[in-house]
């Protein structure tokens, strides 16, 4: 297995988005993380800062490069040489959503082959929407995003450090 892309919108990047890369990369020659610009999510970050929440969160895994694109993401994997798509399963929200888009992708690209890894159960509940619903009300982040994401978050919703530390007194 050379070439491997993760795709995803990475609005922003959790924990449980770091724990498949740094396990993804253990198991192939190549990661590449596709960032896809997405605009039917409308995305609170836009495309560029989010590929740099996440460059500065793999700068330590040599095997890891990250990617923005557009269009077909079998189309970007093969732009970039990949055989394999990598996504990651929590259980219950993803697993219905995943299949339908591996039998739609399988059809688009027989010869691109699927890996899904399953969450660390730490992860589980993780999800970047929950994160910036959080962040929006001024809750804790910590252990849920690299501290860099948790002051870009801090920073759109302008949010007061000691409440977002936790430090806020009643
Ligand atoms: P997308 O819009 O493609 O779902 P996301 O950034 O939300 O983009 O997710 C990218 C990938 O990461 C998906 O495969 C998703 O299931 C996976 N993922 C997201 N959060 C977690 C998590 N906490 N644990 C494991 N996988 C996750």
């Amino acid at each position: 297995m050379d070439v491997a892309v993760y795709p995803g919108t990475f609005d922003p990047l959790t924990y449980g988005h770091m724990d498949i890369i740094e396990r993804a990369a253990a198991l192939v020659g190549k990661l590449v993380v596709g960032i896809y610009e997405n605009p039917t999510k409308q995305p609170l970050f836009p495309l560029e800062q989010r590929v740099s929440l996440v460059e500065e969160a793999v700068a330590g895994l040599s095997n890891v490069r990250v990617k923005a694109f557009k269009g077909l993401t079998v189309d970007f994997i093969r732009q970039v040489g990949g055989k394999v798509m990598v996504r990651g399963l929590r259980a219950n929200s993803d697993f219905e959503r995943e299949f339908e888009m591996a039998l739609m992708n399988r059809k688009l690209a027989p010869d691109i082959e699927l890996l899904c890894l399953m969450t660390s159960s730490q992860y589980q509940f993780l999800s970047s929407s929950l994160i910036k619903e959080v962040a929006k009300l001024g809750g804790c982040l910590e252990g849920m995003v690299p501290e860099h994401v948790a002051v870009a978050l801090r920073e759109k919703f302008s949010v007061p450090m000691e409440l977002a530390t936790g430090d806020g007194k009643m």
